[in-house]
C-alpha cells in the first residue's frame, strides 16, 4: 500500500512541476513523506523513498533534475566549503563544477577559527581572501564568486568577543551558524552590538527561524525575529542539505498557516533569501532540494 501511494506521488509531481523539482533519496523519518494532498498543494515538492520506486522512474527523475539545473537562470549557492576548512575540493574545483552546473553565484564560506572542525585560522585568513579574490577576477566572465566565511556562534558571546573585525576587510559576507541552538539565556539583542561591527553582509546559516521565534516568544516570537533581521540587514540562507532539518521543516511544515505567515513577514520586510548547498565536496549537493530551495528563494525575493 505504501509502495503504491509513493509511486502515485512521483507521477503526480512529475506532471505538475515545471522543472521536475524532485530529489529521490531515502528519508530519515516517515513524517517527511508528503501525502498526495500536500504534493498537490505545495510549491515545494521533494522527498520520496528510493527503495519504493522502480528503476525506470528513477532515471526519469534524474533527467528532470538536470533540466531543472539548466533551465533556472539564476541559481545561487552561498554555502560552500573547500580544503581551506573541512571541504574535500579546492576552490578552483568548486568553481569549475559550479559553472558546469549552471550556478550563477557561488559563495565560499569556509569555517573560520573554530575548534568544531578544520578551519581557517586568523593567521591564514588573508591568504584565503587573496586566493578567492584572484579566482573571482579570473572567472568573472563565467560566474560571480563571493568571498565569505562561516562563524560558529556556539560559544557566544566569547565567539564574537574574540573576533578582530578589521581582519574581515575584503570579505563579501559572513554566515553565522547555530544561533538557534544556543542556550535559552541567549537573546538576539545581545548579538546586535557585534553585528554592527561587520562591514560586510551577514546571513544566518542553517537557522530554524521557527525555533528562534519560539525562544523569543516573550519578545514577540517569529515577528520579533524577522524585525531583528530587518533592523540589522541580515539575510537568511536556506540550507538545502538534508543534514539539517530547517528546510524540511519548511517544505513539510504541518501548519500551513504558520509557514504562510513567515513568508508574508519575510516578503513584507524584504528580507533577502539566499540558498546554500553547504557542500563539502563536489558530489555533496542534492540537486532536487537545491533547485527547490532556489525556486523558493527566487519567489520570496521577487515579491
Ligand atoms: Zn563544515
Ligand atoms: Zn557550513
Amino acid at each position: 500500500m505504501l509502495k503504491q501511494l509513493l509511486k502515485i506521488n512521483v507521477v503526480e509531481q512529475c506532471i505538475q512541476v515545471r522543472f521536475g523539482l524532485i530529489r529521490v533519496k531515502i528519508l530519515r523519518k516517515p513524517k517527511h513523506i508528503p501525502s498526495p494532498v500536500q504534493a498537490r498543494q505545495g510549491v515545494f515538492l521533494w522527498g520520496l523513498v528510493q527503495e519504493h520506486l522502480e528503476c525506470e522512474t528513477l532515471v526519469d527523475i534524474e533527467r528532470r533534475e538536470d533540466v531543472g539545473m539548466k533551465a533556472n537562470p539564476k541559481l545561487i549557492d552561498m554555502h560552500n566549503h573547500t580544503v581551506w576548512s573541512d571541504g574535500a575540493n579546492s576552490a578552483v574545483e568548486l568553481i569549475e563544477d559550479a559553472i558546469e552546473k549552471n550556478i550563477k553565484i557561488l559563495g565560499f564560506t569556509d569555517h573560520f577559527n573554530t575548534s568544531k572542525c578544520p578551519s581557517i585560522s586568523p593567521e591564514q585568513l588573508s591568504l584565503y581572501i587573496q586566493e578567492i579574490v584572484s579566482l573571482k577576477e579570473k572567472y568573472k566572465h563565467k560566474i560571480s564568486v563571493l568571498i565569505g566565511i562561516e562563524i560558529n556562534s556556539i560559544l557566544f558571546p566569547m565567539s564574537f568577543e574574540n573576533l578582530s573585525f578589521n581582519q574581515f576587510e575584503g570579505i563579501d559576507f559572513v554566515l553565522i551558524e547555530c544561533i538557534d541552538l544556543l542556550s535559552d539565556k541567549f537573546r538576539l539583542k545581545d548579538l546586535e552590538k557585534y553585528l554592527n561591527r561587520f562591514k560586510c553582509k551577514v546571513g544566518l546559516a542553517h537557522t530554524d527561524l521557527f525555533r528562534l521565534g519560539t525562544k523569543h516568544e516573550v519578545e514577540g516570537g517569529i515577528g520579533y525575529v524577522v524585525d531583528f533581521m530587518k533592523r540589522n540587514n541580515i539575510f537568511w540562507d536556506i540550507n538545502s542539505n538534508s543534514a539539517y532539518e530547517c528546510f524540511d521543516n519548511i517544505i513539510y511544515h504541518q501548519n500551513q498557516e504558520e509557514i504562510t505567515e513567515l513568508f508574508e513577514k519575510l516578503i513584507k520586510n524584504q528580507i533577502e533569501i539566499t540558498v546554500g548547498s553547504d557542500k563539502h565536496s563536489i558530489d555533496d549537493i542534492e540537486l532536487g532540494r537545491f533547485i527547490t530551495a532556489n525556486e523558493l528563494a527566487g519567489y520570496i525575493n521577487s515579491k
